[in-house]
């Protein structure tokens, strides 16, 4: 039963005011990638952001291979296993590529060939620094930072954010073959939705910090009318 990578349970959070994310259940089993749908203000971010222990929740569960997370820190959580690339990429305008990807936050070896091997245009720009590379460049480099860490669980928050959808059409292949080839779980909040479910096993729609709806990426890719009726959280 609890072969699941990631098994989220009854997960509440909340900010001041009310809870924006509410008893949600969520699976991700090894290899697996999973998108997170939902409107503007649905609570993708926070799901995200609790999951790698950045918010804290105010009930429910979260495992990482059988693993309750509860106790550990965000670095904790790093150290298990989690990597998070934010909305708004988090690189660093002066640092060169090659720096991004040999920075050792935890004390860990970056593998930092393996990100050439997934990103062979990186290598090419391993000087250059990143605030001279172009959205979808910078976009790899920082889904590259957490390659290097050879995660067990992706989460990845709007990657498309600024993007051509032909360049996100290009990086959304190499998170689904990292996730083929390594067992890496992967966590994918997306704005394009068609490229999103293409891309994805799995796919669950929130809506007011609820599940709405939840089915294969492929069933969802094909049923338009039910996405859109619970993406704007009719019906
Ligand atoms: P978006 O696509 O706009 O990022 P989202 O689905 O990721 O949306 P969240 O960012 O998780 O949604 O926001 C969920 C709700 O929580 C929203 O109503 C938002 O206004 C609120 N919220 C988010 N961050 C905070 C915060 N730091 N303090 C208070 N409320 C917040």
């Amino acid at each position: 039963m609890t072969t699941s990578r990631l098994r989220i349970e009854a997960l509440t959070v909340g900010y001041n005011h009310g809870a924006v994310v509410r008893g949600l259940d969520i699976t991700v089993d090894p290899g697996e990638v999973v998108a997170l749908l939902g409107a503007n203000g649905a609570g993708k971010t926070t799901t995200l952001r609790t999951i790698s222990g950045l918010l804290s929740a105010r009930s429910g569960s979260i495992t990482l291979d059988g693993k309750d997370l509860a106790r550990l820190s965000a670095s904790g959580r790093a150290r298990a296993g989690i990597a998070h690339v934010p909305e708004g990429r988090g690189n660093f305008f002066g640092l060169s590529v090659a720096e991004h990807l040999r920075l050792r936050a935890r004390g860990e070896r970056p593998n930092v060939d393996l990100v050439y091997q997934y990103f062979p245009r990186l290598a090419g720009f391993a000087n250059r620094p990143a605030g001279l590379l172009s959205g979808g460049e910078q976009q790899m480099l920082a889904i590259g930072r957490a390659l290097a860490r050879r995660p067990k669980l992706l989460l990845v928050d709007e990657l498309s954010l600024g993007l051509a959808p032909l360049v996100v059409a290009e990086l959304l292949p190499v998170i689904r073959q990292y996730a083929d080839e390594s067992g890496c779980g992967v966590v994918l909040v997306e704005q394009h939705v068609q490229l999103a479910l293409a891309t994805a096993d799995r796919a669950y729609v929130l809506s007011h910090g609820e599940i709405v709806l939840h089915d294969r990426g492929e069933r969802l890719r094909h049923d338009r009318d039910l996405l859109m009726s619970s993406y704007f959280g009719e019906g």
